[in-house]
């Protein structure tokens, strides 16, 4: 006669086990998993682009698992799998996810009209340094001259980059327009001619 499992907790027998106990007392008494009952995520209101990370990130990195065993996020719940004694373990949990808006770095420096060069095309490739410009940084505004087109550029070395990659020659001059921490801002004027 072979011996059948009961289950010292609930009495219950011909269920799947593991150690001496049948699966859902297993579970109640062993917590193999702590999830998140929110997570925040903060979006860019202005470009919609992820400040933090998705939800499938802090969903991940905010869960933790007190037994080896997958996680993965999906549809406003994490779902934990998992393995224990030959049974098949799968925990549901679900979880709010929060949206904040504010600016990113990018869309706040623009909105304040921050730049650091100052690129006056005059040959006439305003268009083909703008749309590679674009790739490397932000452009604050674009201003028309006279004699041709001023671009006011966020990052002075992507300026740099962009018109070298194009194989313009693009003499600059440098100038002091304020301080932060003790260090000197400068703003750069690149002339294309
Ligand atoms: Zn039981
Ligand atoms: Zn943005």
């Amino acid at each position: 006669m072979s011996l059948e499992k009961i289950c010292p907790s609930c009495g219950k027998s011909k269920v799947e086990f593991i150690g001496s106990f049948c699966k859902d007392c297993y579970l109640g008494k062993n917590k193999l998993v702590e999830a998140p009952r929110t997570v925040e995520i903060v979006r860019c209101r202005q470009c919609g682009k992820m400040i933090s990370g998705s939800a499938e990130d802090l969903v991940k990195s905010k869960t933790k698992t007190n037994h080896e065993g997958t996680v993965e996020y999906a549809e406003g719940k994490a779902v934990y799998e998992t393995e224990i004694d030959g049974v098949k373990i799968r925990q549901e949990f679900p979880i709010e996810v929060k949206i904040r808006e504010r600016l990113c770095e990018r869309c706040g420096r623009i909105k304040s009209g921050y730049y650091e060069a100052i690129i006056q095309v005059r040959n006439g490739k305003e268009e083909e340094i703008i749309k590679k410009l674009e790739n490397e940084t932000f452009i604050t505004k674009i201003e028309k001259q006279k004699t041709g087109v001023d671009i006011y550029a966020g990052r002075v070395g992507a300026a740099r980059k962009t018109l070298k990659k194009m194989g313009l020659r693009a003499p600059e001059s440098k100038k002091l327009y304020g301080m932060r921490k003790g260090r000197n801002l400068y703003r750069t004027t690149f002339i294309v001619r």
